[in-house]
């Protein structure tokens, strides 16, 4: 058997972190199986979906590297695949039009309320006659299709992460509703049902899919029978969840991949995070891995049942590891659309191996890429701000003297280098008799601006290269 697993979002929002999770756990068991992950949107409910909310979904999956083998295929474009399937069913006796209105119902539910019961649909069309029927039309009422569920059968499945699951007929709502009526005959067919014909269609072998599903699971069983289709297996992953332990939504600000993105994520850091938000490698000390890497021990034995807590401070020490240990010129090409966001120019005098060099210097004291937007300001702005300590620095007895030193000795040096710099600073502590430390700190205070950042040295030989340090030296000394 050639495994065969699908992610099927819905374009009626921006791709969510738990469909991303959902889609890496799909991809990591097709590829551990040498299977095939198949892209399906499903774009039945033709008011929320948004053709942007597609590309983003898209643009999303790309990024996280999780390449699909077939698809995008669009429900949207199968309408004749469920109407046939519903003419089956309605044929064989497995469903059948239910003229009930929004009326009547909300009457039912308004009584099963008063006696304190679970609201769900009573049946009462089931077993309508010709002649019914056709009173009903005469009034003009507008009718669902509905299949039939029996509230004594007992649904059985032995789901891949959280073993026997049972349910009976009697807790899924009554006879349920599979598509809607049309001008024509049967109209929009609903969620539940198209993705049964599709997933018989695309011969999926097996459903992995969040835990909110589970209940959609039991009446989906029902209808594989009723088509006459093989079972597949389950797999229901847990949700992801808050660090308050409440399922992770829109209130906890940041749920699309495209906010991760936009926040600075790598990602590589992303999809290792997201895998590891359910699913532990066998050697739990490991885990920093590729995709490819984890599609190797993925299996749902070491899915958790629990929800996983979304762990920001994990995340972001994850992240950080990717960025110290990515090469400079791939985290530059990252780090260009982030400076440019800001509206920094990184070009002309700024050009390639002085970015190199400043990614160099930043890299290792990044977390997140766009923290190189405050961490390199002072690189990309004519002029320095300066800090409360930096200006006490600046106002340190022989912080001046030193300063001018400095620049007398920097006369001599058209182009700085390394070695230069260290020398000018040697230089200055023997003719002025002064510590090492008041040379540093009013240097960096002067061309920085602060007390604390990257590497002095480097720093200053950036700044020399765009003709920078001596107007900052000059200024700081008539500060
Ligand atoms: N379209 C559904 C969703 O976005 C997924 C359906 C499924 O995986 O069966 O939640």
């Amino acid at each position: 058997m050639t495994v065969r697993v699908r992610i099927a979002p819905s374009p009626t929002g921006n791709l969510h972190i738990g469909t991303a999770r959902t889609a890496v756990f799909n991809w990591l068991f097709a590829h551990h199986h040498g299977g095939k992950f198949i892209l399906r949107i499903e774009d039945t409910d033709l008011e929320r979906s948004r053709s942007e909310y597609t590309d983003n979904i898209l643009a999303g999956l790309r990024w996280l590297g999780l390449n699909w083998d077939e698809g995008p295929f669009f429900q949207s474009q199968r309408l004749d695949l469920y109407k046939t399937a519903v003419q089956k069913l309605l044929a064989q006796g497995l469903a059948y039009r239910c003229y009930t209105t929004s009326e009547e119902l909300e009457a039912l539910r308004e009584a099963q309320k008063a006696r304190g019961e679970a609201p769900r649909y009573d049946n009462r069309h089931r077993h309508l006659t010709p002649e019914q029927e056709a009173a009903f039309k005469a009034e003009g009422r507008n009718f669902v299709i509905r299949f039939k569920i029996d509230d004594d059968r007992e649904i059985v499945w032995n789901d891949l992460v959280r073993d026997k699951m049972v349910w009976r007929g009697s807790d899924l709502g009554g006879d349920m509703v599979i598509a809607r009526a049309s001008e024509d005959g049967i109209g929009q067919p609903l969620y539940n049902f198209v993705v049964v014909v599709d997933d018989i269609d695309m011969q999926i072998t097996h459903i992995i899919r969040g835990e909110d599903h589970i209940a959609n699971t039991a009446k989906q069983i029902l209808l594989y029978e009723a088509l006459g289709a093989e079972m597949p297996e389950f797999a229901h992953a847990p949700l992801i969840l808050n660090m308050d332990g409440r399922k992770l939504s829109k209130r906890d600000g940041v749920t699309s991949i495209s906010d991760f993105q936009k926040m600075g994520f790598t990602a590589e850091a992303l999809v290792n995070y997201m895998t590891l938000l359910g699913w532990s490698p066998p050697d739990a000390t490991k885990e920093i891995f590729t995709l490819e890497a984890a599609a190797k021990e993925f299996s749902f034995e070491r899915v958790n049942k629990a929800g996983a807590k979304f762990d920001w401070a994990k995340l972001d020490w994850l992240n950080s590891q990717y960025i110290h240990n990515m090469p400079v010129d791939k985290l530059t090409d990252l780090l260009i659309p982030y400076w440019q966001e800001a509206g920094y120019q990184v070009d002309g005098r700024r050009e390639r191996p002085w970015l190199e060099q400043l990614v160099a210097l930043i890299g290792p004291s990044m977390t997140r890429l766009v923290d190189a937007v405050e961490m390199s300001k002072m690189f990309f702005s004519e002029t320095v701000e300066f800090s409360d300590e930096g200006s006490k620095q600046l106002q340190q007895e022989g912080s001046s003297a030193v300063l001018s030193g400095v620049i007398a000795a920097l006369e001599n040096q058209p182009q700085l280098s390394e070695t230069a710099a260290q020398d000018m600073i040697k230089q200055v502590v023997k003719e002025q008799n002064v510590k090492k430390g008041l040379v540093m700190r009013s240097l960096r205070a002067a061309l920085t601006g602060d007390v604390h950042g990257p590497d002095l040295i480097q720093s200053w030989l950036l700044l020399n290269h765009l003709g920078l340090d001596k107007p900052r030296l000059n200024q700081a000394i008539n500060s």
